[in-house]
């Protein structure tokens, strides 16, 4: 019997084993959309109240007001896509400047922190935008204190559990979006709040989760007190890329280019491709900004 129980227990470390790879190597390392684990609304009831909690500066339209001001014309859309009337791409400038925008979307696969690329941008004095998922806020709290606290970096909001931002349920890489106006406002807004009250700073720019978006939704953005904002250059695909295609994607900018990159994905070629361009594109005369250091335009 006991060389039985010790041919089950091998047995049973073998199936561990094997399994535990199988997730390692097999589980898409790179994600820029996670997964919806719920619908928003039961996502929504899991969270804090975060009403009387706001920051002191910050500047937040009331939910209940919102709410009250929509109307018929917000529950059905025409335009579905990245590129949508009202969401700005690029700034409006000729000067020779680029925006950074880095996604940290949090969730089972984009909960990483790439501090390699962290350290090279704080290194180097390169101003960057972060566009912060409240899961991943919620994992790395005091992280996301010091990278809020340097002013290197601005914050921006990156949704609260990461969904393209739908009206009526429309759906961006397999991901269903938020359902109605009100998914979209609670989206936008819990996670409004959740910065601003660790902050005391309300961001101004929003993103959504897969950059995905309708008109109407933008709409609601807006009256959030938000602008939403994509890119014109799309930097590592979902962190997919490998460094030298984040280097020739980089290269490509132009005076008042916004650059999608993430910051949530370590193994990723983001970090190096960085690395490589940031340098070509300061001897071409090139300066790093802020979003918004310039008007905004689609
Ligand atoms: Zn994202």
């Amino acid at each position: 019997m006991k060389s039985v129980h010790k041919w089950l227990l091998l047995l049973a470390t073998a199936v561990i084993i094997t399994a535990a790879s199988f997730v390692i190597i097999f589980l898409p390392p790179d994600e820029d959309v996670p997964f919806r684990e719920a619908s928003l609304r039961e996502y929504s009831a899991t969270l804090p109240d975060f009403s009387g909690s706001r920051g002191e500066e910050a500047d937040i339209p009331d939910r209940s007001a919102i709410l009250n001001s929509l109307s018929d014309q917000h529950t059905s859309a025409s335009e579905w896509g990245e590129r949508v009337s009202g969401v700005k791409n690029r700034h409006d400038t000729e000067e020779k400047v680029i925006a950074l925008t880095f996604d940290a979307c949090g969730g089972p696969t984009g909960n990483g922190v790439d501090e390699e690329l962290l350290s090279f941008l704080t290194d180097y004095g390169i101003p960057a935008t972060l566009f912060m998922n409240y899961r991943w806020i919620e994992d790395h709290e005091d992280r996301f204190l010091e990278l809020a606290d340097n002013p290197l970096f601005t914050i921006e909001n990156h949704g609260t559990a990461h969904l393209p931002l739908s009206v009526e349920g429309r759906t961006a890489w397999g991901i269903e979006g938020t359902a109605s106006p009100e998914e979209v406002v609670d989206e936008v807004l819990i996670n409004q709040e959740h910065i601003a009250s660790l902050t005391g700073k309300a961001p101004s720019h929003f993103r959504s989760g897969t950059a995905y978006y309708d008109e109407q939704a933008v709409k609601i953005v807006e009256m959030a007190g938000l602008t939403a904002v994509n890119y014109d250059v799309l930097g590592d695909a979902g962190a997919t890329y490998s460094a030298a295609q984040v280097e020739s994607a980089l290269l490509e900018s132009r005076p008042g280019s916004i650059v999608l990159l993430h910051m949530n994905q370590p193994s990723s070629g983001t970090a190096e491709g960085v690395k490589q361009a940031v340098p070509q594109l300061l001897d071409a005369g090139y300066t790093f900004v802020h979003l918004g250091d310039y008007p905004l335009t689609e």
